[in-house]
């Protein structure tokens, strides 16, 4: 039977009359309340279409722009009864958070074991010797002769506790769910899936909030919606300008070097940082560019460096203005070689 039937719901139906009918119906066929045999059966399948018609709504990406709405949609306004949200951190990579998309989750809980239904016991193949009253069917108690209690006076048994749950009917779970991760979601934002929450027999699920964390990273910091990094950089590439490539989690980019001097200096990008969302506007790249002389040069380039040199000792006002005040101040006695 499909879904939707099951539940007495119309194709399309929305999240809050999912819930609602399956409310309704759970109650009536929950099996402590229903004692038709089948009850049990039946108020699975409609916990089972009622969890996937769940999944299929809360499959499509969730709505950027929408402001967040605490289910203000119950009848007569009042919150319907349901169960705890259940809260939960989710880290990402700086990568994962700047993409979204689909991400799995896997919540650890608990559900009823499947090996005995959630009923903890186990029915025996063939009937067992009671080993409490050794098949008598009574104890000895302060009153003298009693019913074993063990057996219920039976002197056998046909049934004991669940070996796979040791008779507590549940067993713990790793529920996986497919949540949808806007792109650009920060540090401290949350996602809330709704009915994602831990099943409970009688009330329909809660939601699922989970809280987002940033997991720090090795290049990348995050500030506001901005990305900023810091790059070494050639002094020599500084003063002539040219390109520079920036990784970026998208792929690498070429920003434009100006040329200037060989100083730590700053490249701003608008909006190539995290992107908008909620109405906020996309952040910037900021890239802190650490000037790095070339180190152990080799004799092309000791040539080289001592033709620049001398080329800035020509013109040392220009090229080397610091230096040229110092030697004019205290070099003043020096005796003119040239
Ligand atoms: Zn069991
Ligand atoms: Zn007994």
């Amino acid at each position: 039977m499909d879904a939707h039937e099951l539940l007495g719901l119309a194709p399309g139906a929305s999240a809050h009359e999912i819930k609602r009918s399956f409310r309704r119906l759970a109650m009536l066929w929950h099996p402590d309340r229903n004692a038709d045999p089948h009850a049990l059966e039946h108020f699975k399948a409609l916990r089972a279409a009622y969890e996937s018609l769940l999944a299929g709504l809360t499959s499509a990406p969730p709505d950027d722009e929408a402001p967040d709405e605490a289910d203000g949609d119950d009848e007569a306004g009042a919150a319907a009864p349901r169960g705890a949200d259940r809260r939960q951190d989710l880290t990402l990579t700086v990568e994962a958070a700047y993409f979204g998309g689909e991400r799995t989750v896997e919540l650890d809980g608990e559900d009823e074991c499947g090996a005995c239904a959630g009923s903890g016991e186990e029915i025996l193949r063939h009937t067992r010797l009671c080993a409490i009253c050794h098949g008598t069917g009574r104890t000895h108690g302060r009153h003298g002769l009693a019913p074993c209690r063990h057996c219920a006076g039976r002197g056998y048994l046909t049934k004991q506790a669940c070996p796979s749950c040791h008779g507590s009917g549940r067993q713990r779970t790793l529920r996986p769910v497919i949540v949808h991760l806007p792109a650009g979601m920060l540090d401290g934002e949350e996602v809330r899936i709704a009915g994602g929450g831990d099943p409970s027999p009688e009330l329909p699920p809660g939601d699922l909030v989970l809280h987002i964390r940033l997991a720090p990273h090795d290049l990348y910091r995050v500030e506001g919606r901005n990305l900023v990094l810091e790059r070494p950089v050639s002094a020599l590439r500084l003063l002539t300008g040219g390109e520079l490539a920036i990784p970026l989690p998208g792929g690498t980019r070429t920003l434009r070097l100006e040329p200037g001097p060989a100083t730590a200096r700053t490249l701003r990008v608008a909006g190539a940082g995290f992107p908008a969302r909620k109405g906020q506007a996309a952040g910037d790249l900021i890239v802190h560019l650490h000037p790095r002389l070339p180190e152990a040069p080799d004799d092309a380039m000791r040539s080289l460096l001592e033709r620049l040199d001398a080329l800035a000792a020509a013109n040392h006002s220009r090229h080397l203005p610091d230096v040229a005040l110092w030697e004019a101040r205290w070099l003043r006695d020096q005796p003119d070689e040239s």
